[in-house]
Order: C-alpha cells, then structure tokens, then sequence
C-alpha cells in the first residue's frame, strides 16, 4: 500500500484531452479505407485502459490485438531484457499496424516489439506512446504519436502500475521510492 499523499502529475481532464489530441493526429494520418483496417496492437497490462480510449477516439475501421512482453516485474527498475508472452494475432500480412504502449521509458520495450512483429510481414508499423521520459532513452527510436513528456518520476494510475497495483486510478500519480510497503 502506499503511505502518505499521493501527487497528481496528469489530471483525468489532461488525460482526456491528450487522447483526443493523439486520436485526432491518428485520423489525419491514415486512410479511411473501410478494407483496410487499421490494427491496432495494445501493450498489455499498461496500455489496456489508453488502448480503450484511444481507439473510441478513432474514425476508421479498428482491429483491435494485444500483445503482453515481459517489462519491469515488481519494481520500479527497467530491465533490458523484453519477452513476448502472449500475442492474440497470428496474421499481420500486408496491414497497417499501430503498437500503442502506456509510456516509454528506456524505449526497449517498443524498439524490441517492433522488431518482433516484422516477421509478420505488416504493411506499416507505426509506434504510440500515452508518456513518454525522453530523458532516460537508451535506444534510437522514433516514436510516431506522443502524448506527453514527463519528468523522471515513477508514474502509477491510468493502466500503470506499482507491483499490480493502482492501475484502477483515473488520474496519473507519482510514485517516489519510501513511498510504497
Ligand atoms: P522501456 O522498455 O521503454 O524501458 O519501458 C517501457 C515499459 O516500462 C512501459 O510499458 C511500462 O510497463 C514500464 N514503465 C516505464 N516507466 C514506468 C513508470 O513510471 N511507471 C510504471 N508503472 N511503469 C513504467
Ligand atoms: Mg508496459
């Protein structure tokens, strides 16, 4: 549980208002071909609750995939190694593909899963990312839809979470080590 305040960093009014931004660059960016839908790919667990909004926002046809890689485990520290566990799609030939991941930290997570899905041979691959820490990129990649730039803090609310939990919060909330027991 965690003790003391929690600090809003990303209010649910910002939160909304920030998907309707990235959903209104999406539909500028993409046809709106009824036979070609656009597939988008969510990041679960973190990316399950933007995924949801995101896609409402969107006016195209939507196939909606997930895929789960392994991330950060129980603490707050990346770990470079990323796994597929799990994927719902067995075909991505000649679609457009949207991976949409809740932040980017180091950018491994993203760099890796697109490097997985090619073998599916997908049409276009572009990347989406709810927050993103610049700061802390390790990987050269180009991120297509960013909603917002934070600072490096622990972030837990909005699908994000601490040790499986607090991904139920409507607002984004910082999370600082002595924080949590
Ligand atoms: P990356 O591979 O870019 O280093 O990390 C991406 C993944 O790490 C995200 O999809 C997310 O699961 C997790 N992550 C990175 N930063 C945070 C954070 O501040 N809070 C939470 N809850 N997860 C984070
Ligand atoms: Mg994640």
């Amino acid at each position: 549980m965690l003790k003391g305040h929690r600090e809003v960093l990303v209010s649910r009014e910002t939160i909304a208002k920030t998907v309707a931004e990235i959903g209104a660059a999406i539909n500028r960016d993409y046809d709106k071909n009824p036979d070609r839908p656009l597939v988008v790919i969510s990041l679960l667990k973190g990316a399950m609750v933007f995924t949801a909004d995101l896609i409402r926002t969107l006016n195209m046809p939507v196939r909606l995939e997930v895929l789960v890689a392994s991330s950060y485990g129980d603490g707050t520290v990346s770990t470079r190694q990323v796994n597929v566990k799990y994927q719902s799609f067995d075909s991505l030939e000649g679609c457009d593909v949207l991976l949409v991941d809740d932040i980017t930290d180091s950018g491994n997570t993203l760099k890796a899963v697109g490097a997985y899905i090619q073998q599916y041979k997908p049409a276009t691959v572009r990347y989406c990312s709810f927050l993103d820490k610049p700061s802390r990129r390790e990987v050269d990649i180009k991120i297509d839809y960013i909603g917002l730039d934070i600072p490096d803090e622990f972030v837990i609310g909005y699908g994000l979470d601490y040790a499986g939990q607090y991904r139920e919060l409507p607002d984004i909330c910082v999370i600082r080590e002595g924080d949590a027991q």
